[in-house]
C-alpha cells in the first residue's frame, strides 16, 4: 500500500486537480491499485472559512458574500470536473454539504462566537467537500475510487485546533475500515473526531499528518507528500537564491529542517512514518517526474549539512549576574516559572562561568518573559545578585542543520568563519551533544546575509557570489568591466566564482541592482539611471544593502574616495584598488587600514600600484612572509620614464625623446607629471612599506630633473620650448655618462631603511643597462 497526499497548492483550481488525477492514475497502475490518497482543502479554502467564520463571530453580515464564493467556487469544480451524468447528483452532495455549513456559519452569526470546537468543524468542510469532489471525478475517470470521511478513522483528544491523535483506538479502525474496503480510498486529510464523535483538526497543515497516520496504521510501503515546491530545499529559496533540493534527509533531519525556515512539510508528519521505518517523499505536482526529497532511515550527499534553516523574529533574553554561580536549582526555576506561564524557548545557551544564561523565545512573549523572570527572581535583583533581564527584540537565529556533522570536525569553524568574513556578529549559540544542529543567534538585520554566506560556505564548497561595487568608470573601470565581462564563464566553471557588479558609479551617476548589472551594456544603464553621483550615498547603500562577500573596487583616483576606505573595511566589505592615494598618504592611514582589514578578516588588495599587471607586491609580501628580508629593491617604476631615458641618445635629444612618449600616449597629458618623479616617488613609498619600513611621503628624497624654468611653463607647449632649451644640460649629463662607459636611468631605491628617486647612471654589469619596456596587452578589446 502506497500513500499519496496533495496539498492545497496542488489542487488550487481544476486546471490543477486534472494534473493531480493524472499523477493518482499512473500510481494506480504501477502499484496495481494498492493505494490510498490524502486530500487537503483547495488552496486557499481553510483560509477562507476561518476567515468567514471571524466575520460571522463579529456579526458582520460580510460572511454571505464570502459563503457565496466559496460555494461557487465548489459549484464550479463540480461542474469542470465531474462527467455530465453524475454531475447532478455529486452537485446534489455538495449542496447538502454547503447547507450545512451555512447553517452553522449563520449559527455563529447568531450567537456572535465561535469557539475553538465549532470552527473545527466549519474547516471541516474544506477536506469533506474536496475529496468528494475528486474523488468522484477520479471515478468519473475509469478508477475504483471512494470518498472517505477520515473522522470516524482518526480519534483525537478534545484539543480543538491542534487534536492528539489516539494511536491506539486510531490504527485498529483505519486496519479495520480499509480491510472491508475494495475501492481506492480517497481521504479527507486534517480532520478526525473525539470519542464523542465532535469534529477535530490536527493542526494547520495538518493533512500530512494524516497521510502518515493512515501510512503507518497500513504499514503502507511509502508516503508521497505531494507539494508545490522540488523537495527539501537547502535553505528557504525566497531567502537563498542559489537554494536546491536535497536528494535524501535522514528522519532527524527532516524533523529539524521542517521546523523552521520554508515549510515543506508539517513536522509532526514524521514521526509516525519514523516509528514504522516508512520512506517519506516530497514531490513536486507542478513537476511529477522530479525526484523531490527522499526522507528515510539514511540520507547520503556530499555535503557535511543537509540545510540550513532560519527563523526570522525571535527576542533573546540575557539573565545575568553573580549571584548564579553554583547555585543549584537556578535553572529550574528560571524554565520553571516560564513553563507556568506557558512561554516557550527555542533556544537556551549557559556559559560555563555560569554567569550568564540566554534564551529566546517569540517576540511575542517577551515582554511577559522579562515580566515573570523579574517577579520570580525579584530577590536576587534586588540585592544585585541578578541584573534586571536585558531583551534584544530584534534577533533571528539561523542552523545548519545535518546528521553528518557528528563525525565531520570544522563544521563549526566553517559556520563562523563565513559569517565572521561577512561582518555577522554573532549573539549566542547553541548545538546540542546530538550534533544535528548548531543554531547562532544573529541581528535580525543580518539573517539574509547569514543564510547566504552560510549557503555559499557549505553548499558551493568555497563557490561563491563576489557582489562589486566599483566606482570610477574611465579607462581603468571600464578596462576592468570588460574583463569581467570577459572572463565570468571561466572564473564560474574553473573557479565556481561569480562575479556579480551589483553597483556602479562615475563622476555623474551611479546604479544598483542587487541581481548584477549585465555588464554587456552598463554604460546605457549608467547614463540611463536616474541617481545622481553621491559618494556618500554610494558608500551607504553599499553598506545597507548587507550583501555576503561584498567587494568595493575604487577605479578612481579620487582622495575623497579614499577617505571613505576605512569605514567600508570595518563594514566588513573588502577594498581592492589600483588607486595609489591611500597606501602614499600619512604611514598611520596605510597600518590603519591593514589593521582594520585584518581585525574584520577582509581583504584590502592593491596589486596594480606598483608594476601595473606585475606581481610585484604580492610577490614581495610573498618574500617577507617566508622570513626573507629585503636588502635593496632598485627599480625603474615609470614607464613614461623608462621610454625616455631608453631613447634619449646621441641622434635624439631629450626634448624629442619627451615628445615622442606623449604622442604615443606614454604619459601623463602634461609630460611634467612623469617628469617631476612624485608619481614613481609615490610607488617607491608602497614598495619601501611593503618591505616594512614605516616611512613618512616626506622621507622619500625624489629627483626633480626637471629645471625651475621648466617646472614654472605655464602651458605644456611653453614647458616643451623650455625643455628644448635645456637640451644642451641633459645631453652633458648623458655624455658624461657615457664617457664612463655608462647610461642614464631614473631609478628609485630602497636600501639601509632609506628611499629615494634620483637620475643615476647606470653601467654594462647594472641589469638595467640593458633595460627595454616591456608591451603587453592587458586584454583582448
Ligand atoms: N487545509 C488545512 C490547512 O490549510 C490542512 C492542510 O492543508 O494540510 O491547514
Ligand atoms: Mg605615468
Amino acid at each position: 500500500m502506497k500513500i499519496l497526499k496533495f496539498g492545497g497548492s496542488s489542487i488550487s483550481t481544476p486546471e490543477r486537480v486534472q494534473g493531480v488525477m493524472d499523477i493518482v492514475l499512473r500510481s494506480a497502475k504501477r502499484n496495481r491499485n494498492l493505494i490510498s490518497v490524502v486530500f487537503s482543502a483547495f488552496g486557499g479554502v481553510t483560509d477562507a472559512l476561518i476567515g468567514l467564520s471571524r466575520e460571522a463571530a463579529g456579526h458582520s453580515s460580510d460572511y454571505r458574500s464570502s459563503f457565496t464564493a466559496l460555494k461557487k467556487r465548489h459549484s464550479d469544480a463540480v461542474r469542470a470536473l465531474i462527467p455530465p451524468e453524475r454531475r447532478e447528483t455529486v452537485q446534489a452532495a455538495v449542496s447538502a454539504m454547503l447547507d450545512e455549513l451555512k447553517d452553522t456559519v449563520h449559527g455563529v452569526y447568531l450567537v456572535k462566537e465561535c469557539s475553538a470546537k465549532t470552527l473545527d468543524f466549519i474547516m471541516s468542510f474544506g477536506e469533506r467537500l474536496s475529496a468528494t469532489i475528486i474523488a468522484e471525478a477520479l471515478a468519473g475517470r475509469g478508477l475504483n475510487a471512494e470518498f472517505c470521511d477520515s473522522r470516524p478513522l482518526v480519534r483525537t483528544d478534545g484539543n480543538f485546533g491542534s487534536a492528539r491523535v489516539d494511536f491506539e483506538a486510531t490504527n485498529r479502525r483505519i486496519r479495520a475500515h480499509f480491510a472491508k474496503r475494495k475501492a481506492i480510498q480517497i481521504v479527507t486529510g486534517f480532520i478526525g473526531s473525539t470519542a464523542s464523535n465532535e469534529t477535530t483538526t490536527l493542526g494547520r497543515g495538518g493533512s500530512d499528518y494524516t497521510a502518515s497516520v493512515l501510512g503507518a496504521a497500513l504499514a503502507a510501503s511509502g508516503i508521497e507528500i505531494w507539494t508545490d515546491v522540488d523537495g527539501v530545499m537547502t535553505a528557504d529559496p525566497r531567502k537563498v537564491e542559489k537554494a536546491f533540493p536535497m536528494p535524501s534527509l535522514t528522519y532527524a533531519e527532516a524533523m529539524e529542517l521542517s521546523h523552521f525556515g520554508a515549510k515543506v512539510i508539517y513536522p509532526p508528519t514524521i514521526q509516525p512514518a519514523m516509528d514504522r521505518r516508512i520512506p517519506v517523499r516530497i514531490l513536486n505536482s507542478f513537476r511529477p517526474d522530479f525526484e523531490g526529497t527522499l526522507i528515510g532511515r539514511r540520507s547520503c550527499s556530499p555535503y557535511p549539512v543537509r540545510g540550513i534553516s532560519s527563523m526570522d523574529d525571535i527576542a533573546l533574553l540575557l539573565i545575568e549576574g553573580g549571584g548564579m554561580f553554583g547555585v543549584v536549582g537556578f535553572a529550574s526555576r528560571l524554565f520553571g516559572v516560564l513553563a507556568r506561564h506557558r512561554i516557550n524557548v527555542i533556544l537556551i545557551s549557559q556559559a560555563s562561568s555560569e554567569h550568564s544564561i540566554c534564551l529566546a523565545v517569540d517576540p511575542h512573549s517577551a515582554r511577559s518573559a522579562k515580566a515573570v523572570i523579574e517577579e520570580e527572581f525579584g530577590l536576587e535583583i534586588h540585592a544585585k545578585k541578578i541584573e534586571p533581564v536585558s531583551v534584544d527584540p530584534h534577533a533571528s537565529i539561523v542552523a545548519v542543520v545535518g546528521e553528518n556533522m557528528k563525525r565531520t570536525p570544522g563544521i563549526s569553524g566553517r559556520l563562523f568563519q563565513a559569517l565572521g568574513q561577512n561582518g555577522v556578529n554573532v549573539l549566542a549559540i547553541a548545538q546540542g551533544s546530538s550534533e544535528l544542529n548548531i543554531s547562532v543567534v544573529v541581528p535580525k538585520t543580518d539573517v539574509s546575509k547569514s543564510l547566504n554566506a552560510l549557503h555559499d560556505a557549505f553548499f558551493l564548497s568555497g563557490a561563491r557570489t563576489v557582489n562589486l561595487f566599483v566606482l570610477g568608470t574611465g579607462l581603468i573601470g571600464g578596462t576592468l568591466l570588460r574583463q569581467i565581462l570577459g572572463q565570468s564563464e571561466s572564473l564560474r566553471r574553473g573557479r565556481g566564482l561569480e562575479l556579480r557588479v551589483v553597483a556602479l558609479g562615475d563622476i555623474r551617476k551611479m546604479a544598483f541592482d542587487r541581481n548584477g548589472i549585465a555588464l554587456g551594456s552598463w554604460r546605457e544603464t549608467l547614463d540611463a539611471s536616474p541617481e545622481r553621483a553621491d559618494l556618500e550615498g554610494f558608500v551607504h547603500r553599499m553598506k545597507a544593502l548587507n550583501l555576503p562577500h561584498s567587494v568595493f573596487v575604487d577605479c578612481t583616483g579620487s582622495e575623497d574616495v579614499t577617505a571613505a576606505y576605512e569605514g567600508i573595511l570595518k563594514h566588513s566589505i573588502s577594498i581592492v584598488t589600483p588607486n595609489k592615494i591611500a597606501n602614499s598618504g600619512p604611514y598611520a592611514r596605510y597600518r590603519r587600514l591593514r589593521d582594520t582589514a585584518l581585525g574584520r578578516g577582509v581583504r584590502f588588495l592593491y596589486e596594480t600600484n606598483v608594476g601595473a599587471g606585475l606581481p610585484v607586491i604580492s610577490t614581495l609580501n610573498d618574500l617577507t612572509a617566508s622570513g626573507d628580508t629585503v636588502l635593496k629593491i632598485e627599480a625603474v617604476l615609470s614607464g613614461t620614464l623608462s621610454y625616455i631615458f631608453n631613447t634619449f641618445g646621441r641622434d635624439r635629444s631629450f626634448s624629442r625623446a619627451v615628445r615622442e612618449a606623449k604622442s604615443l600616449g606614454l604619459s601623463e597629458p602634461d609630460p611634467r607629471d612623469d617628469l617631476s618623479g612624485r608619481d614613481v616617488g609615490r610607488k617607491l613609498l608602497i614598495l619601501a612599506r611593503e618591505t616594512g619600513l614605516a616611512l613618512e611621503p616626506s622621507d622619500v628624497a625624489v629627483e626633480n630633473i626637471l629645471p625651475e624654468k621648466c617646472r614654472r611653463a605655464p602651458t605644456v607647449e611653453a614647458f616643451f620650448r623650455e625643455l628644448e632649451k635645456s637640451d644642451g644640460l641633459f645631453e652633458e649629463r648623458r655624455r658624461q655618462a657615457e664617457s664612463r662607459g655608462n647610461v642614464l636611468r631614473y631609478i628609485g631605491t630602497v636600501a639601509d631603511g632609506r628611499a629615494g628617486v634620483s637620475l643615476s647612471e647606470a653601467g654594462p654589469d647594472h641589469p638595467f643597462f640593458s633595460l627595454c619596456l616591456l608591451y603587453t596587452s592587458p586584454s583582448p578589446r
